[in-house]
């Protein structure tokens, strides 16, 4: 039973991981001190390529064009980096097993980490429509997508169904993204999700009508109202058609399912608090068991701004908290103090030509403004959401970076607003006179 042990371990080696590691090289690290163990066979990359460039038909992001920290304007880690800093990347090696108690990672061939200080950063799964039992689900080429592999998969797919038909079950993120993909890849595309409109979690019915119009104007199809309840295979067991509850029949030779997330911390069941289906944290990303810690989509935090505790999925905050915590760690062992984590959500999502950001909180009333034409030659708009007499969220599509940064302060100011009429057609005015 081979045992190795390490100062610090970040279990996980996805965007969190590599942002912590890049802060404990700035913050002082020695040889040896760092080790990251990685289910996935590759360094730290920035995940969201994988429904974005990393699907474009040509010029198509490859690694190692994509390891953190480009994602946020930063230097690019390659393997080597690791290396040069006497970090030890365990990569293709999942745990199985956690042990709190005796502060052990335990695999399946029963190696074993030993760590001074762990941090948790193994992100979220797929929720899999075999998990409901939706029938003939487990066909071949039905995808999900969480890791490069699972990219590696569909890109294979999408070069052998050439001009095919493809499905798409679910409309958020990744319905949205891999719809825009798949037509870009020449496949005839059809959407299908139950709610009555795209992001519902996020987009007003006005946001929604417009990315709905846009993907129809692009020959997306778009079903409504409705789910899958099976899939038919050929005798290859290749996915042929989708079974909707409505009874119509799609045909399909690849689907695509993003029905969302779950974040993965049975490891940790029963050793650690847990909060709103995460672990929970204080804003420090200490958990309730000394010297462990836990960041990114596992992690659920006191939210400051909201005076709640909130779980993020997403990049933004992956990063963020992973840099909050090596500064909470180093600075713990020095004595010093820092502050407390301080996060203002930010959300982004790129398809086609279009791009939209989106700060805060999206509670209370809303109101549309700008262009939300989908026919419009550069359509450009955007949404505030008001609480309390005050602008807590905005959404803009297509936003200049200098745009952009008007509604994050916005969203972190929370100004007051006497007359939403008034706001309606000042529009982006009133962010840039904030
Ligand atoms: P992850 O980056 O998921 O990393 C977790 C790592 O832990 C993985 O490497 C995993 O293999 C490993 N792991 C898990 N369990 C174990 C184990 N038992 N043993 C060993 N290793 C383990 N967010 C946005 O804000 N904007 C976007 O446009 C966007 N696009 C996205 C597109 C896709 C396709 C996906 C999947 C996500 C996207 N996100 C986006 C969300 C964002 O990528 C995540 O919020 C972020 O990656 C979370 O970082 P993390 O480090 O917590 O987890």
């Amino acid at each position: 039973m081979a045992e190795r042990h390490f100062k610090y371990v970040i279990l996980g080696g996805g965007v969190a991981a590599g942002y912590a590691a890049r802060e404990f090289v700035k913050l002082g690290l020695k040889a040896g001190e760092l080790a990251i163990i990685s289910k996935e066979a590759v360094a730290p990359y920035e995940r969201p390529a994988l429904s974005k460039g990393y699907l474009f038909p040509q010029g198509a992001a490859r690694l190692p064009g994509f390891h953190v920290c480009v994602g946020s304007g930063g230097e690019r880690l390659l393997p080597e980096w690791y290396t040069e800093k006497g970090i030890e990347l365990i990569l293709g090696t999942e745990i199985v097993k956690a042990d709190i108690a005796s502060k052990s990672l335990i695999t399946a061939a029963n190696e074993i980490f030993k760590y001074d200080t762990l941090i948790i950063a193994t992100g979220s799964t797929v929720i899999r429509l075999s998990d409901f039992g939706v029938e003939g689900a487990n066909a071949n080429n039905i995808f999900y997508l969480r890791e490069i592999d699972d990219a590696d998969k569909l890109v294979a797919a999408i070069n052998a169904k050439k001009d095919g038909k493809a499905v798409i079950v679910g409309g958020g993120y990744i319905g949205l993204e891999l719809g825009a993909a798949l037509k870009i890849n020449n496949l005839d595309v059809t959407m299908v999700y139950p709610e009555p409109w795209c992001m519902p979690r996020l987009f007003t019915a006005g946001i929604a009508a417009f990315y709905e119009g846009y993907y129809a104007n692009k020959g997306i199809k778009i079903v409504k109202g409705t789910v899958a309840v099976g899939f038919d295979s050929d005798a290859n067991g290749d996915v042929t058609a989708v079974r909707l509850k409505d009874g119509r029949v799609l045909e399909a030779d690849i689907v695509v399912v993003g029905v969302g997330g779950r974040p993965l911390i049975t490891l940790f069941k029963g050793q650690v608090e847990e909060e709103k289906g995460g672990i929970k944290t204080d804003g420090f990303f200490r958990t309730s068991i000394p010297d462990v810690y836990a960041v990114g989509d596992v992690a659920t935090f006191p939210l400051k701004l909201y005076n709640e505790q909130r779980r993020v999925e997403h990049v933004d905050h992956a990063r963020k908290s992973a840099e909050q915590v090596v500064k909470a760690i180093k600075s713990a062992e020095e004595g010093a103090s820092i502050e407390e984590y301080d996060y203002l959500p930010y959300f982004y999502s790129r398809a086609f030509d279009l791009s939209w950001q989106f700060y805060g909180d999206n509670v209370g009333d809303t109101v549309l403004f700008g262009d939300n034409d989908p026919t419009s030659v550069k359509p450009k708009f955007g949404t505030y959401w008001i609480k309390d007499g005050k602008v807590v969220g905005v959404f803009l599509e297509s936003g200049t970076p200098e745009e952009n940064k008007l509604i994050a302060n916005v969203a972190k100011l929370q100004p007051p607003v006497q007359d939403i009429e008034q706001l309606e057609k000042e529009g982006l005015a009133f962010a840039s006179n904030i």
